[in-house]
């Protein structure tokens, strides 16, 4: 879905074949050198739409930027080119194989999804963020988060009172821009040979709580490097399947078997690819690794 051309003006982001909207920024450092671009860093907006985020990167006066904005759509807006830097991560740190680096605008792309993050309910019952952005109950989704406590500053004019507040409401992802952020990080780091994926608030701890405990950076970032979360294809071999299930080099019963000894009960195999009710499946031993390969007959196989 997503591709990178490189224009005379630097990287630039194509979804579906179709350059995504560019609002440029002022706000970067001219330049990206391949070998110090190693990581992708996840925050919020902390506003409703990605439009008001990117005229705010901009904006003469805002000094902040990020290359990519999603929108609650899956919209995607351009701010800088991914070959410049963006002014998205500020004082950060993080460890990247044995490197210790710093001030991350300098390793980092930087993508911001449009979601008002942390909120507090207002002495009228209204949950709003510390900007005034109000986000509607039903979006909010009260919970910690891993660094500690949200402080709040006063904000009067919105009903916003200052202080320490240890479980806010956070305004929820949706659907659509979870999706668009998995595949454009995906892609993003396959392209660009990127090292690890972070949220704000694991480079800049205390400092921002961006993109926060809805986002689950951790689960995402073993999605987008292709580990873990096998559940979704993983079976096994149902109980009492009688002489264990034959594994075959083809989906069919004509087909040779790939090994004479047939799947035991309980044995676990990973879907790669399926015809009609023939499934082509990788075999896992006890600790998940490849055994074999080969087509079973699925009506055999429940969910593991
Ligand atoms: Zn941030």
């Amino acid at each position: 879905m997503f591709t990178i051309r490189t224009l005379s003006d630097g990287d630039f982001l194509y979804a579906s074949g179709r350059r995504v909207d560019y609002r440029p920024s002022p706000h970067k450092y001219a330049g990206f050198p391949a070998q110090a671009r190693r990581l992708l860093v996840i925050h919020y907006t902390a506003g409703r739409e990605a439009s008001g985020a990117a005229n705010w990167f901009a904006n003469p006066s805002s000094g902040v930027s990020a290359h990519v904005t999603i929108g609650r759509s899956g919209e995607v807006i351009q701010s800088v080119p991914f070959s410049d830097r963006a002014w998205h991560a500020g004082k950060s740190r993080w460890r990247v194989r044995n490197d210790r680096l710093t001030s991350l605008n300098r390793h980092a792309i930087g993508i911001e999804i449009a979601n008002a993050g942390a909120c507090r309910k207002t002495e009228a019952g209204h949950w709003k963020n510390g900007l005034g952005v109000l986000v509607p109950s039903d979006e909010i989704v009260v919970a910690p988060h891993k660094n500690g406590s949200i402080y709040f500053n006063a904000n009067p004019a919105h009903g916003v009172t200052a202080g320490s507040v240890a479980t806010p409401g956070w305004a929820t992802y949706t659907e659509q821009q979870m999706q668009v952020a998995e595949k454009l990080a995906t892609f993003l780091v396959g392209h660009y040979g990127l090292e690890d994926v972070v949220g704000h608030d694991d480079i800049s701890p205390g400092r921002k709580s961006d993109p926060g405990p809805l986002f689950q950076t951790e689960s995402f970032r073993d999605r987008v490097f292709g580990e873990g979360d096998e559940g979704d294809d993983t079976w096994k071999v149902r109980d009492g399947t009688p002489g264990g299930l034959a594994i075959r080099v083809g989906p069919g019963k004509d087909h040779e078997k790939v090994q004479d000894d047939n799947l035991a009960p309980g044995t676990v195999v990973e879907v790669n690819q399926t015809e009609g009710r023939w499934w082509y499946v990788t075999v896992l031993d006890a600790n998940g690794d490849d055994e074999a390969d080969g087509w079973v007959y699925s009506r055999y196989l429940e969910r593991a």
